[in-house]
């Protein structure tokens, strides 16, 4: 008999919602997880270190009352990184008590090393003494998630040309920063430190950012962070980067020369599958160390399963978590659904935006023809209560069958918002429903019906022209 039904490797969110699926169908349960690292990257470095350094930069900053208590408005005057580390470290501290207690309670054993395979059901930890012991398991999980991908041409030193873990152990805020790649977590950081008074430039190598998103929301955001004092320098690619003793040069291949006190690389993320030994199971990696997997998210080792970011797109704690839990359920024999069709999207800039279904663009490109109804927060009570002048709710709406297709959301609130829509579209709701329900008043979720009746309005437009003679 094998030492255990099922082993994890990796307690990040993939991993852990494994664990615990399958120890709540009554296996014997293991997770592998290096020292430190419980919760894996979304709680040590990722998703919850910067989702609570945003919050400490909101408050410190006062940045969102300024609109009601003037452009000096400030918590803080001179913001250290120990006021911005204390609030971080005390949320990852407790982060990680309660999943040790979560795992406790479902006696999840946890077991401390990195571990690779010796053959396709025996895993090898190493641990602090460096001996390795071995584990064997009927079902594994790799839930490994991935690292920041470093280019081999960048010399990093973890205090002037840095990655995405290492901005969070930086011993001063810098005055200038060059963030190299304007995907999610290069333009979160950058809004981070524009807020506290950095000057940013953020350099992209593609024409547009956050492709992904409503172009109106981005060019919104875009507006928002100049007026910060960011500086966009798209369609532009890094030659190379110089290290000096009070900075960092980054040389673009136009011949621009941009000073700054530190330099954020934010170039994408490398699956942590090159210590795992995967040969050994009879697997393999991408270049980008991705492992295939199919809708099970089986591998092609049929009793080893991959989750979370290691499997690559869409890379988000929030889709690991529900991989984990629907991997194992498969593994255990317990039937399971399909992963949601409609996973909202989220972006913590600042402001930050959030989505659920399709885009304009998107739908203008696949000629499905829509209504888009908008609210804006500076005409909801809520809007001018809290200060928000620039926020909105735009709704797509179908002018064939009045279903919702797409809800985009920029601003206070914008990520806990989007998942009124995303439950309307996910029962096959139309706009009526938004028109005739009742909203508490005054809330920002007001704008869903304010958004619908301006869509209403509109198709009625249409309806009584095309009605005319
Ligand atoms: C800066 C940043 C901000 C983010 N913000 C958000 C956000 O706002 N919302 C969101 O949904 N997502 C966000 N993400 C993404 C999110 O953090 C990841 O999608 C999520 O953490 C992936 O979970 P995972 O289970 O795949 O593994 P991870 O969280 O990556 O954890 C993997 C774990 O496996 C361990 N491991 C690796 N190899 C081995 C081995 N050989 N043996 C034992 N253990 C091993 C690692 O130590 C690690 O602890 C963000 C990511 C970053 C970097």
């Amino acid at each position: 008999m094998a030492d255990f039904d099922v082993v994890v490797l990796g307690s990040g969110p993939g991993g852990q919602k494994a664990a615990i699926a399958a120890a709540k169908l009554g296996k014997r349960v293991a997770v592998i997880e290096k020292r430190n690292m419980i919760g894996g990257v979304c709680i040590n470095t990722g998703t919850i270190p910067s989702k609570t350094l945003r919050e400490a930069v909101l408050y410190l900053t006062g940045l969102n009352q300024r609109e009601l208590y003037g452009a000096s408005y400030r918590v803080k005057d001179e913001i250290t990184v120990t006021d911005l580390g204390m609030r971080t470290q005390h949320v990852i501290g407790r982060e990680i008590q309660v999943i040790r207690a979560q795992l406790a309670r479902n006696h999840v054993t946890v077991l401390q090393g990195t571990g690779r395979f010796l053959d396709p059901y025996t895993i090898g930890i190493t641990g602090e003494d460096q001996d390795e012991k071995k584990v064997t398991a009927d079902k594994i999980v790799i839930a490994t998630g991935t690292s920041p991908a470093r280019p081999a041409s960048v010399e990093f030193d973890d205090k002037t040309v840095i990655d995405s873990d290492a901005i969070l152990r930086l011993d001063r805020v810098p005055e200038t920063l060059v963030v190299v790649g304007a995907g999610v977590i290069g333009i979160e950081y950058a809004s981070m430190f524009a807020a506290l008074g950095t000057k940013v430039t953020v350099i992209e190598r593609r024409e547009r950012m956050l492709e992904f998103c409503d172009l109106e929301i981005v060019e919104a955001l875009k507006y928002h962070l100049r007026d910060l004092a960011v500086t966009f320098r798209f369609g532009e690619s890094v030659a190379a980067v110089e290290r000096r003793p009070r900075g960092a040069l980054t040389l673009l291949e136009s011949g621009k020369i941009i000073p700054a006190d530190c330099v954020m690389y934010s170039a994408g993320r490398q699956g942590k599958t090159a210590e795992l030994c995967l040969e050994a199971a009879g697997l393999s990696a991408d270049d980008r160390g991705r492992i295939k997997v199919d809708e099970n998210f089986a591998t092609e080792v049929p009793h080893i399963y991959a989750v979370g970011d290691v499997i690559g797109f869409p890379a988000l704690a929030a889709t690991s978590m529900e991989q984990g839990r629907l991997a194992a359920q498969h593994a255990c024999g317990e039937p399971s659904g399909d992963l949601a069709e409609l996973p909202p999207i989220g972006i913590y800039t600042i402001p930050e935006i959030s989505f659920v279904g399709r885009s304009e663009d998107e739908l203008t490109r696949d000629k499905v023809p829509f209504e888009v109804g908008i609210s804006r927060y500076r005409e909801l009570a809520r809007g001018q209560i809290i200060g928000d002048s620039y926020g909105m709710l735009k709704l797509l709406v179908s002018s064939e069958d009045r279903r919702l297709l797409g809800v985009h959301v920029f601003g206070t609130g914008a990520t806990e918002l989007v998942h009124i829509g995303q439950t309307v579209m996910g029962c096959g709701g139309t706009v009526d429903y938004l028109v005739n329900a009742v909203f508490n008043y005054p809330t920002l979720a007001e704008s869903y019906k304010v958004a619908a009746l301006d869509a209403m309005n509109k198709m009625r437009t249409v309806a009584r022209l095309t009605a005319d003679l």
